[in-house]
């Protein structure tokens, strides 16, 4: 597979992806609802070690919500680019939004459905929701 290359929307931070990902999901719980500004994240998840930082890393910066996970971001542009604890764990989730709008896999699952908002639209879209992490 030829790499996955993502980057932040001012294009300090460059990264690429070395292998497809497990899974591609929705989240809908707070914390990714006010970083994004909307529903949620929609993350790909990845080995963090498939996971190099091509330009920039002395731009990212993180944030750990109290009892979530490290979310990264661009701080020149506030692009939230990587979540799920990057890179301290052995896993990460990486925004598919740095991908641009040709990036074509879809979300297969909504996590934290428990934590949609009221003004929230949750699609019909017939795939499976959790209460909390996808599994
Ligand atoms: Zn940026
Ligand atoms: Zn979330």
């Amino acid at each position: 597979m030829t790499s996955l290359q993502g980057s932040c929307l001012c294009g300090g931070v460059r990264f690429e992806i070395t292998e497809p990902f497990d899974r591609v999901g929705q989240c809908h719980c707070e914390f990714c609802k006010r970083i994004s500004g909307g529903y949620g994240t929609v993350s790909g998840r990845a080995r963090t070690d498939a996971i190099r930082i091509v330009d920039g890393q002395e731009l990212l910066r993180s944030y750990t919500p109290d009892g979530g996970s490290a979310k990264t971001f661009c701080s020149v542009c506030g692009s939230n680019l990587f979540g799920g604890g990057w890179p301290e764990r052995e896993t990460a989730s990486v925004r598919i939004s740095a991908f641009g709008l040709d990036y074509d896999r879809k979300p297969e699952s909504h996590s934290f459905v428990r934590s949609v908002a009221k003004w929230e639209i949750l699609p019909d879209d017939g795939l499976p929701r959790f209460d909390e992490r996808a599994t």
